[in-house]
């Protein structure tokens, strides 16, 4: 394994994390050694990813890889959701005149972009709730048949918190309190305010699908419950997310899963990361300081700066964006740049520093593992610290330039270009040419872009990645 002169030497066996539901840190054993879950909420896709949203893919990915270090590179399952139906979904389609399909592919291009600038391993699954309807379908009707959920006249199904007594244990909260400090809407039907939706009747709108309730969609909290199922099983190791996620979706998620699945546990551990706020305040577009990973990637900061600041703090304390701790980042990145440059690893698989691991295994005290670093380099120590930054996804070789799609401009001149070379693919194959018309294909797609050819002609479609600089050198 990995990790195993770590054991040897006998200073770090117990890897310790904060659990949201016994609020103290625990030792983290895992149901299954040769098979640790965990789930973590993702996106929901209709607007470009603020820091705020970029924290937890991050945070996350650290915890991933300090997983796959403890327990073995395949022991480790990380299922990362995409919710592609929501109001908000819905409601930027209308506004658009465009399709929930067009929003939802455009953003998940948008946020895979994002992950790749911010250098997170790919999740072992990424599952969209739309592709699995009827696995939500089939929970929300044993919850009507356990009687923890009922039907109310105009085809809503709602789930009732009375039926299940531990209901605000995550959060910490008596009903009283979760009542007082939520916006519930008042809605007569409801037995109990906190009862949640589970399905909701759809009219104007033709994002929904049948159901035994009539045509509708679900609710949020039931999408995750209902992957986590699905993909992981009744219980699994770890649900994490952001800290605003306690209450009410995870609060919610719990009961529902513990109900339909008549399970004591469901998530053993569950980890939530805090906020992050810009020069003291609350990010919001109002207040005008509204940044998105985008914005900060056309202020051409390097994914490692972003990276770095997003680990200077430790996961569970709000984070405070501001600009000294920019240009602080970039002057800390670019010598520890040079050095990696000039640093030459003798090892691929190099393992981190022990300091490093023992600051992550307790929590990930990423901030105390970001200090270590400091202190190798100052002991001249670089292959261990060239080896931990990698390890923390820094300082990695460089990836190719990527499609970004904010200049339009830019963006016709490669659809004229992928045109005119279809064409001449088109006039080798007239011409019986297939040497030429199978080497602009491979090309192509070599490029990021698939060409598929069907009876009407040939189409094209760009994948998510595309390095226009490879396609005009093919000219
Ligand atoms: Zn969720």
């Amino acid at each position: 394994m990995f990790g195993s002169e770590l054991y040897s030497t006998g200073k770090m066996t117990t890897l310790k994390l904060y659990n949201t539901k016994s609020r103290s840190k625990e030792e983290f054993k895992p149901i299954d050694h040769n098979n640790v879950r965990m789930y973590v909420c993702g996106p929901t896709v209709y607007d470009r990813a603020h820091i705020g949203n970029a924290r937890p893919v991050v945070v996350f990915d650290v915890l991933f890889r300090v997983l796959k270090f403890h327990f073995g590179e395949k022991a480790v399952t990380y299922v990362r959701n995409i919710t592609d139906v929501d109001d908000k979904i819905i409601a930027r389609a209308l506004q658009e005149g465009r399709s929930v399909e067009n929003i939802t592919s455009e953003t998940i291009e948008w946020f895979q972009s994002d992950n790749r600038f911010l250098r997170t391993l790919q999740p072992t699954h990424e599952p969209q709730a739309t592709d699995f309807i009827s696995e939500m379908i089939s929970m929300i009707k044993r919850l009507v048949d356990f009687g923890n959920a009922y039907v109310v006249s105009d085809g809503q199904v709602l789930f009732s918190v009375q039926s299940f007594p531990e209901y605000g244990n995550l959060s910490n909260q008596s009903p009283k309190d979760m009542i007082a400090g939520s916006r519930i809407d008042v809605d007569q039907q409801k037995k109990n305010p906190l009862d949640f939706v589970l399905w909701k009747p759809v009219k104007n709108s033709s994002t929904g699908w049948d159901s035994p309730w009539g045509f509708g969609r679900p609710g949020w909290h039931i999408e995750c419950s209902a992957m986590t199922t699905a993909i992981l099983g009744d219980s699994f190791d770890i649900h994490g997310g952001g800290i605003d996620l306690v209450f009410p979706h995870h609060e919610n998620e719990l009961a529902q899963s513990v109900c339909a699945s008549k399970t004591k546990s469901f998530a053993n551990f569950w980890l939530h990361n805090g906020f992050v706020n810009i020069e003291g305040e609350k990010m919001s577009k109002s207040l005008g300081n509204y940044l998105t990973v985008d914005d900060l990637r056309n202020q051409n900061m390097s994914g490692d700066v972003v990276r770095f600041i997003l680990l200077s703090s430790h996961y569970r304390q709000p984070l405070d964006w501001t600009n000294r701790k920019v240009l602080e980042a970039f002057k800390i990145i670019e010598r520890w740049q040079k050095i990696a440059k000039q640093t030459f690893l003798k090892d691929k698989s190099k393992i981190p520093a022990n300091e490093i691991m023992a600051a992550l295994f307790d929590d990930l005290n990423t901030p105390l593992a970001i200090a270590e670093l400091h202190q190798l380099v100052k002991n001249q120590e670089y292959e261990k610290f060239v080896s931990s930054a990698h390890f923390l996804g820094l300082l990695l070789p460089e990836l190719k330039k990527e499609h970004t799609a904010v200049d339009t401009r830019k963006e016709q001149a490669y659809t004229k270009l992928i045109k005119k070379l279809i064409t001449d693919r088109e006039i080798a194959r007239e011409q019986k040419d297939y040497k030429k018309s199978d080497s602009i294909r491979i090309k192509l797609e070599d490029a990021g872009v698939i060409i598929k050819d069907t009876s009407t002609g040939t189409t094209w479609d760009i994948k998510s990645f595309f390095d226009p600089e490879s396609l005009e050198e093919i000219q």
